[in-house]
């Protein structure tokens, strides 16, 4: 008996092998020949091993939704700022004096209001990261033949052989030292086209603080 789901998987494998998941269930890999009611013995022996894990796994940082009602906080540039919905004539979406203010009709559904609101994201996305990719081009011999935000689900940017740059729209909501890095980072490929140490030396000379950037990525970036 164990308080959490457990997937019992056979195959042809020697030993025994307990993995925890996401969802928290836990996954026990055993060979063909293994005999259910051995399972008990199995978890009681672990038992201390997965509820570690568990709680590490609770204890994750978790993705931020966005949330595009009146009085919810967006982040913007790595600080929460408040979403204002107005009724007005046209849909329309704007950032100003500290405020994400949404201009919808009365008849506009929650998922048009949701659209408008990541309109205006990767929009703003674009802006400033094309306004960041000009501000460094003076460091650079070359220019990107093309920059282009997308949807991407596990990277932050890619430069292709052609130096076109590629950026996920969620930079915009990291502060914008961390947006520099990626950008900094993307336009280093046109010089060097691979993570060499030549290649780190170019973006460290454009951010010295790259490490801690990078790091914040890899620990922030998730609940982006
Ligand atoms: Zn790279």
């Amino acid at each position: 008996m164990s308080e959490f789901p457990v997937h019992l998987v056979k195959s042809r494998r020697r030993s025994v092998a307990i993995k925890v998941n996401h969802d928290l269930s836990v996954e026990v890999r055993v060979p063909l020949r293994f005999k259910a009611s051995d399972l008990d013995s199995i978890l009681d022996r672990y038992h201390h091993w997965i509820s570690k894990k568990r709680d590490e796994i609770l204890t994750l940082p978790k993705v931020r939704e966005l949330l595009f009602l009146s009085g919810e906080l967006v982040p913007i540039l790595g600080k929460d700022y408040p979403v204002v919905i107005e009724i007005g004539k046209k849909l329309q979406a704007s950032f100003t004096a500290g405020t994400l203010l949404l201009t919808v009709k009365s008849s506009t559904t929650e998922d048009a209001i949701n659209k408008l609101g990541m309109k205006w994201y990767r929009g703003y996305a674009m802006e400033v990261i094309e306004s960041r990719v000009a501000y460094f081009l003076s460091q650079f011999k070359k220019e990107p033949t093309r920059i282009s935000i997308k949807s991407m689900k596990s990277r932050w940017g890619s430069c292709s052989t052609s130096r076109s740059l590629n950026f996920n729209w969620k930079l915009v909501m990291a502060p914008l030292r961390v947006l520099d890095y990626v950008v900094i980072h993307e336009m280093c490929h046109m010089i060097h086209m691979d993570h060499s140490h030549k290649f780190w030396a170019e973006v460290e000379k454009r951010d010295p603080d790259y490490k801690l950037h990078k790091l914040w990525l890899r620990k922030q970036g998730r609940t982006l």
